[in-house]
């Protein structure tokens, strides 16, 4: 069901019909028109008109209903979906990935220290697994469990309002996942408004339970539960869920500071970008991998690619050269010399006006290009 656009709640109004009560203003809006456009962007509420149809007010309530409940389970927040592709708006709560452990097994507090100790670095994020749950646990078990991670036991787990698939066929979950969410999506059908769970109670081999899980987040479960934990599994789909589950509309953007690698000294390279996460990611890979000592300034630019910030004005000679004084980079180096992107070569005269001391050296296009750049002009000033 698409939302209901001004036009269309309009044709329900008196005015449309040339009726009673036409452009009355009871709603305090001019015309019906007005109101009808105003209650399509939910900026006034229906029952402000009081010569609404009750047609009207019923496909209203229908098309404002949430399509999918949010489950809160102690802070880890899971459904509250609105759309079925992230590209037609965004998703709201990442895939949880939760794991059971059997307090029967002998080894089950060993297994809880490895979980807790599993976090995967990636794009400026610790991730980590979002819930234990705990099975024939003893109220102890609860209380000296992990302090770390959020737990939760069986029989907390089986009273969630989550409609949960145990997992025995691909075919037929992955069935049933997508049927579930067009229907709360499409229908907003109240029968199919919450989270959806997959419990994969068995363990198989990894390479089809990585190849099916990975589908099951990006269609559309609200919470993934393993029986088992594996670190290559879960990095794999920690990093899949990380890049479905960022908002599109949210550039990635990492501090505004001057990096350091490879233990830099005064004489050391000096490198300059923007603080887009993938240009930053991009740059940095290269510049750890030279093994050579270099510094990167990285300018608040709004988290912008290189030449969208300098076509937003977000890059500009100023901003550079604030970052530069604002980190002190005259006093960390006796090297007067900063590379630019190449795609800022025109900016090489006006960096030179505003960055005072440093001359401009117009580096790479492309951060894979670094590597010989840097040979080159190794080469140059032997
Ligand atoms: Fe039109 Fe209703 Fe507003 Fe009157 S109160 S102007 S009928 S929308």
């Amino acid at each position: 069901m698409s939302e209901l656009s001004g036009l269309q709640i309009f044709k329900y109004l008196p005015a449309s019909k040339k009726g009673e009560h036409t452009n009355c203003k009871a709603c305090g809006f001019p015309t019906c028109m007005a109101f009808a456009l105003n209650l399509a962007k939910q900026k006034t509420e229906i029952s402000k008109c009081p010569h609404c149809p009750d047609e009207l007010k019923k496909l209203y309530e229908q098309n404002n209903r949430q399509p999918q409940k949010t489950v809160d389970i102690n802070g880890l927040k899971i459904g509250g979906e609105t759309v079925l592709y992230r590209h037609e708006k965004t998703f709201n709560n990442k895939c949880g990935l939760a794991v059971v452990i059997d307090c029967q097994n002998s080894d089950w507090k060993n297994k809880i220290n490895e979980i807790e100790n599993f976090k995967v670095k990636k794009i400026n994020e610790i991730l980590k697994i979002d819930l234990l749950i705990l099975k024939n646990s003893k109220q102890e078990d609860v209380e000296n469990c992990s302090k770390s991670l959020n737990t939760i036991t069986f029989e907390e787990f089986n009273k969630l309002p989550l409609k949960i698939i145990i997992d025995n066929d691909f075919q037929k979950t992955k069935d049933e996942l997508i049927n579930i969410r067009k229907k709360a999506v499409l229908e907003k059908d109240e029968n199919y408004s919450s989270p959806v769970c997959v419990y994969l109670s068995h363990t198989e081999d990894l390479d089809f339970l990585c190849a099916k899980t990975s589908y099951y987040i990006c269609k559309y479960a609200n919470m993934l539960v393993f029986e088992d934990f594996n670190e290559n599994l879960f990095t794999a789909l920690m990093t899949l869920r990380q890049n479905i589950y960022t908002d599109p509309q949210k550039p990635l953007k990492v501090e505004s500071k001057i990096y350091e690698f490879n233990n830099p000294d005064e004489n050391s390279l000096i490198f300059m970008t923007t603080n887009f996460a993938l240009t930053f990611f991009a740059v940095a890979n290269e510049l750890e991998n030279l093994q050579i000592p270099s510094y990167l300034i990285v300018t608040e630019s709004d988290g912008m690619s290189v030449l969208t910030a300098w076509s937003a004005e977000k890059f500009t000679a100023k901003t550079a050269a604030k970052t530069v004084e604002k980190f002190g980079l005259i006093n960390k180096v006796k090297n007067r010399k900063i590379i630019i992107p190449g795609l800022l070569a025109h900016m090489k005269e006006e960096l030179e006006e505003e960055i005072k001391d440093f001359e401009i050296i117009v580096g790479t296009i492309n951060a894979f290009e670094i590597s010989d750049f840097v040979k080159n002009l190794e080469n140059n000033s032997k």
